[in-house]
C-alpha cells in the first residue's frame, strides 16, 4: 500500500543538495518508494515531484500533468517516473510562464525555460528512454530536474517582481484565462 510522504520545504538542506544517481532500479524498496512518490504527487495535486521534495536524495522525478485547481490549463499525461533523467539538447528558444512548487508553498513565479528539449532517462523497469518534450511538459521536466541539482524556481526568475502570491495569481492569471 503506497504512502503519502511528507513534503520537504525551502530550508530543508536536502532541497539544496545534488541528489545521488540511482544504481539498483529493481530494488523492491526503491520500487515501493516510487509508488509512494506517485501517491504523494496525486495527493498534493502536483504536476510533478522530485525525490528530494520528500527528503530523499535520489535522482528520480515524476511527471504527472493534469488539469486541476492549481493548474487549470495543464494537459493530461499518464504519470511517468523518470530515473536518472538528463537533458541532452535544448532549443535556443525560451519562453516564460508561471510555475509553483510544493516545496515553496504560497508563491508563483514567471520562469524562463527552454521551449523544446531532448531528454534521456530510465523507466522504473530500467528501460533507457530517449524522447523529445516541448511546452508544458518540457517546463515540468526542467523544473523537476532542477530539484535534483538543488535548484528551485525562485533561482530562475529574472526579477523578484516576477513573484506573486498564490491568492493574487488566482485573481490576476487564472480567472481571466477561464472567462
Ligand atoms: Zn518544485
Amino acid at each position: 500500500m503506497a504512502r503519502v510522504l511528507e513534503i520537504a520545504e525551502l530550508g530543508a538542506p536536502v532541497i539544496r543538495e545534488r541528489a545521488v544517481e540511482v544504481m539498483d532500479i529493481c530494488d523492491p524498496q526503491l520500487q515501493a518508494f516510487i509508488d509512494d512518490l506517485f501517491a504523494t504527487v496525486a495527493d498534493e495535486n502536483g504536476m510533478g515531484i522530485a525525490a528530494p521534495q520528500v527528503y530523499a536524495s535520489k535522482r528520480i522525478i515524476i511527471i504527472s500533468p493534469r488539469p486541476n485547481a492549481r493548474y487549470p490549463y495543464a494537459p493530461t499525461v499518464e504519470p511517468t517516473a523518470m530515473i536518472n533523467p538528463e537533458m541532452t539538447w535544448a532549443s535556443s528558444e525560451m519562453e516564460k510562464d508561471w510555475e509553483g512548487c510544493l516545496t515553496v508553498p504560497g508563491l508563483r513565479g514567471l520562469v524562463p525555460r527552454y521551449r523544446a528539449i531532448r531528454v534521456r532517462y530510465q523507466t522504473r523497469k530500467g528501460t533507457l528512454m530517449d524522447t523529445a518534450l516541448e511546452g508544458f511538459l518540457a517546463r515540468v521536466f526542467q523544473h523537476e530536474v532542477d530539484h535534483l541539482d538543488g535548484v528551485v524556481f525562485l533561482d530562475r526568475v529574472e526579477t523578484t517582481k516576477d513573484l506573486v502570491t498564490e491568492k493574487e495569481w488566482q485573481r490576476i492569471i487564472v480567472q481571466p484565462r477561464q472567462s
